[in-house]
């Protein structure tokens, strides 16, 4: 007797007709045509079911704040740190928490079972710390968070940054952030970037910092990130966020960059929606891809001063990566997809991540055939599955054309665009 048996699932490897047994918590065995019975069964219609997507980099404690006390009229990201710094003080801990859950819980739904959050340590009373340590606790049976002490407005700039920091620790933050292209100088960023990387080591926490998040071709921030990892062994417990200037570097120095990054083992984490609207400019996602780099994607920001809208779905993250990076081939649109889940789940250091015998039974059901469709749909998820439960249903998404006294039901598959009886009508 199983917990629950998903059934005729199709995998993203390509594989068909597959059922996936869970017990107590872990799958117990994938196959096709498992016998037995179970509390609860998914009949998945050879719809797709994947490990939960991660989400691996997003401002919860600026979330849900579009237009207070202003909106970002330029769209850049100092105007949105002004902004955030006007409304910063004005916060509590409780409201900031209210704030968090609902972004985790439509995360959630959307079927992120595992989000990092960026967390700003540049307050004396370090409110919003406070406030995602308790969500993190909160909701462990649901979903997993990792906190990232984040020093917004620079961690030698703040008059006490160096002081919180060292307090988020205590407090158990899970990663160690930084912003070294705020701090007041260059050499002031790279020695940011020594001495938190430092830190992070001898507490042995990840390390993520948001790194060159300017179009600026002469930053240089990623490379002192590369080499600090490699100088203390860090490999995949670093990442570096944004990016973004690696995409106006000239090639030569950017395939230097890339190829340093590759041999670091770190990984990268892109933010494609506020890319556009921050800096107009995304990194080098394909050829990062190329370079053997791992690459996880973040949401970044919903309803804040960065950015106006936002689902907290990273299947639009995932679209947008594909559009904004002309990622034009199957095999990278593929790739975009492992970043959702098992690139994601390599950034974050997840433990028994995936669809095999003794990984935790967390998945998701999808209304689609295959990865490419999926980034194209954003379709329903259909079932969200923690430790062997549901946790979240959506309905099938379905329309109905009616034309002529005729009825017909358009499930936007490919296959019946291409054979539906209107197309030739519809189109005069
Ligand atoms: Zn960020």
């Amino acid at each position: 007797m199983f917990d629950l048996i998903i059934r005729n699932a199709t995998l993203q490897d390509g594989r068909q007709n597959i059922d996936i047994a869970c017990r107590e918590g872990k799958i117990v065995a994938v196959a096709s045509n498992i016998d037995g019975d179970a509390r609860d069964v998914i009949d998945a219609e050879g719809f797709l079911v994947t490990p939960p997507f991660v989400d691996a980099h997003f401002h919860l404690d600026g979330a849900l704040t579009h237009g207070n006390p202003m909106s970002n009229q330029s769209g850049e990201l100092y105007e949105g740190i002004n902004i955030w710094n006007r409304l910063k003080d004005t916060l509590t801990a409780e409201e900031v928490k209210d704030r968090a859950r609902r972004i985790c819980l439509w995360a959630l739904a959307n079927g992120t079972l595992h989000l990092r959050a960026q967390t700003d340590i540049c307050d004396p009373k370090l409110r919003a710390i406070e406030a995602l340590i308790e969500l993190r606790d909160e909701l462990r049976p649901l979903m997993d968070l990792q906190i990232v002490a984040f020093p917004q407005d620079g961690y030698l700039r703040t008059p006490g940054a160096v002081e919180t920091m060292a307090r988020a620790i205590e407090m158990g933050v899970d990663v160690v952030g930084g912003i070294p292209d705020y701090e007041l100088t260059a050499a002031l960023g790279q020695q940011s970037v020594r001495e938190l990387c430092e830190l992070a080591h001898r507490h042995g926490l990840l390390v993520d910092m948001h790194t060159d998040q300017t179009p600026d071709p002469q930053s240089r921030q990623v490379e002192t990130l590369t080499a600090e990892t490699i100088r203390l062994g860090l490999g995949s417990r670093v990442s570096a966020s944004h990016c973004p200037s690696l995409a106006n570097f000239d090639d030569y120095y950017a395939n230097k960059l890339m190829a340093q990054m590759a041999v670091s083992g770190m990984n990268v984490v892109v933010c494609p929606l506020t890319a556009a609207t921050c800096w107009g400019v995304m990194t080098r996602v394909g050829e990062l891809y190329e370079a053997g780099v791992n690459i996880a994607f973040g949401y970044d920001c919903v309803l804040d001063p960065w950015y106006p809208l936002g689902t907290a779905d990273i299947l639009d993250v995932a679209h947008m990566a594909v559009v904004f990076g002309r990622l034009m081939s199957a095999t990278q649109q593929t790739r975009v997809f492992e970043s959702i889940t098992y690139q994601g789940a390599k950034a974050l250091g997840i433990d028994r991540y995936g669809i095999a015998e003794g990984c935790n039974a967390d998945l998701v059901l999808l209304q689609a055939r295959n990865p490419i469709e999926a980034i194209r749909l954003q379709p329903p998820r259909l079932a969200v599955v923690r430790r062997g439960k549901i946790i979240a249903t959506q309905p099938k998404r379905s329309a109905m054309l009616l034309f002529e006294g005729d009825e017909r039901l358009i499930d936007f598959t490919q296959k019946n665009l291409m054979d539906t009886k209107f197309d030739t009508s519809l189109s005069n």
